[in-house]
């Protein structure tokens, strides 16, 4: 009984190592693809993570904010 116990884990263990690499591979994806924004100011593309947001707009940098 013991070996089959044994032989269902690494099973298991096979299973969750292919499992698990694709899922990981496609979080690295989406952290690749930066949307770009335009800014509602001078129109300068930004990537998401550098915008700034302000009123449900994107900015490009702090000053075009302020206009
Ligand atoms: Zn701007």
């Amino acid at each position: 009984m013991l070996k089959w116990i044994i032989f269902a884990l690494c099973i298991f263990g096979i299973y969750f190592f292919f499992f698990r690499k694709p899922k990981e591979s496609q979080k690295k994806e989406h952290k690749k693809d930066s949307i770009m924004l335009e800014c509602n100011t001078c129109g300068i593309y930004v990537s998401s993570e550098e915008a700034i947001i302000q009123d449900g707009k994107y900015y490009c940098s702090k000053e075009c904010a302020k206009c």
